[in-house]
């Protein structure tokens, strides 16, 4: 085999191609550091070839001896906000310069060595993101922006981007991403690749640095929906003692149902989803992948949840209230960064954060205290949490009449870098579709399903490099084997995921 096309393969290509020795874990490794040498579109925060290459000789130590797990030597790399013993986690934020965890998160862990009960997954290094996972555009990271293969002038979407671009760039064939509110599927979605979020506590959130905590769930980006069910097989599990809201729901195996047929599938069509915000290039593409479904036998149901406009507004109270706590323990004493002249605590703690945080983060601090302090509680908190609850039982009075919802999963392809600058709504604006699920932490994806041009002038002119556009597919609770089913059987019908930037 030579090893020129090894980074275009997909994760279940190079398993099978490892297993069977056409390959080595070393050569596969060597292969797609390479890839990584100048850090394109600044994609990654860290990388250690020898770590990454000790690990592939553990790899192929294991497959020779047959002892092997299921994904033995196949590289994978994590968004910064999983903490690593072998590599430095800033979660995009210089207040963790440098920081290097005692232990794994438990996701990198069921990734990782076999030895250990993983996967076998050999690590590429940390992808960059917004920091603290704050952030639609990956613009808010400390340590500079990504770019989109697609178009280097414009955002790969956040806060998973470095591992959305990665992905679409073909610098490792997978990783990892977080989504609070969107952030595996929005840059899924504009960078043309596959992403899951399962179901709000199935994958454990155990080293997974806090953004807001009843939101928050680790899942995986790949170019395929069979290799996020390979992924996501390893991923899920209890993990009850080390994380508070791990359920007690077994692993799966995703793949099993991935051929299942697709005849009388009813996909729920919410009209909230293709109101007057949304672009005719989205539009059309998702009206084309909608298509393809009843060709496949599936039947669309129009459905309703009414309460997806609500969404941002309550997302955005109960996201910062969360942050605002979970963020205090970043003081200038336990980890990462500290001021250097301080005159007491109190001053070490303000100046600390001063220089450490970014402005989206202080924003969000503030946003917090204030909805949670005293006399603004009930009026903001509270009314977001009860709401909350109402899109939640919107979903279950959808999931009568539908097996799965499908619809965009953002308003507009991949915006330009400063589109957006000094106006931080706008980017909250962007995240109406992916909310509503996160909010309900019900399982979510996004499958690519065309291209746009984002240039309404020139649209259907082929005038314009093309920008992906993602299908976004919700399911009930557990219902990921569904989901993956649903996007598994798109990428046979159709060529969208398999179609690359150009130039790589
Ligand atoms: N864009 C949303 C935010 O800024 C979602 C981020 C996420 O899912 N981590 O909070």
């Amino acid at each position: 085999m030579t090893t020129s096309n090894l980074q275009d393969m997909t994760v279940a290509e190079l398993a099978h191609a490892l297993k069977s020795k056409q390959v080595s874990a070393v050569e596969v490794a060597t292969r797609f550091l390479a890839q990584t040498g100048g850090n394109p579109h600044n994609a990654f925060l860290d990388i250690d070839s020898e770590v990454t290459l000790a690990q592939a000789q553990a790899s192929d130590a294991r497959l020779a001896a047959g002892t092997g797990g299921l994904l033995e030597g196949v590289p994978v790399a994590h968004k910064d906000v999983f903490v690593t013993r072998d590599f430095v986690t800033t979660a995009g934020s210089k207040i963790l310069t440098g920081y290097r965890s005692p232990f794994d998160a438990t996701l990198v862990q069921k990734l990782g060595a076999s030895a250990q009960g993983g996967a076998g997954m050999v690590t590429l290094g940390k992808l960059n993101c917004d920091e603290f996972a704050m952030g639609s555009a990956n613009e808010n990271s400390a340590f500079g922006k990504v770019t989109n293969p697609w178009d280097i002038a414009r955002v790969p979407g956040g806060s998973s981007g470095g591992s959305a671009a990665a992905v679409a760039a073909r610098l490792t064939p997978a990783a990892t991403g977080t989504d609070t509110g969107g952030s595996i599927r929005q840059p899924a979605s504009f960078c043309g690749i596959t992403g899951i979020k399962p179901t709000y506590g199935r994958a454990s959130r155990y080293g997974m640095i806090a953004y807001a905590s009843s939101l928050d769930q680790g899942g995986p980006m790949a170019r395929t929906a069979q290799d996020c069910a390979l992924l996501l097989s390893a991923m899920c599990g209890p993990d009850i003692d080390r994380d508070s809201t791990s359920l007690d729901v077994p692993a799966e195996d995703f793949t099993a149902s991935l051929n299942n047929s697709l005849e009388g599938l009813r996909i729920g069509v919410p009209k909230e989803f293709f109101g007057d915000g949304l672009a005719a290039d989205v539009r059309a593409a998702v009206d084309g992948a909608l298509r393809e479904y009843e060709k496949l036998g599936a039947k669309l149901v129009p459905i309703s949840l009414p309460r997806t406009e609500l969404s941002i507004p309550v997302y955005y109270i109960i996201a910062p209230a969360e942050a605002s706590s979970n963020l205090s323990r970043f003081d200038g004493v336990k980890f990462g960064h500290r001021a250097k002249d301080y005159t007491d605590l109190v001053d070490m703690y303000k100046k600390t954060r001063a220089e450490g945080f970014g402005n989206e983060v202080k924003r969000r601090i503030m946003t917090g205290a204030y909805v949670l302090s005293h006399g603004y509680y009930d009026a903001y908190y509270l009314q977001a949490q009860k709401i909350r609850r109402m899109i939640a039982d919107d979903f279950q009075n959808a999931f009568q009449q539908c097996d799965v919802i499908a619809g965009p999963v953002a308003p507009s392809v991949a915006w330009k870098f400063g589109d957006n600058a000094n106006d931080p709504v706008a980017d909250y604006l962007a995240d109406i579709f992916t909310l509503p699920a996160s909010l309900a932490g019900l399982p979510a994806m996004s499958v690519p399903a065309g291209f746009g041009t984002g240039d309404m002038q020139n649209l259907g002119t082929g005038i314009g490099k093309p920008l992906p556009v993602g299908l976004q597919l919700i399911g009930n609770y557990f219902q990921e084997a569904r989901l993956l089913n649903a996007a598994h059987r798109l990428q046979q019908a159709t060529d969208f995921h398999l179609r690359k930037p150009e130039g790589i």
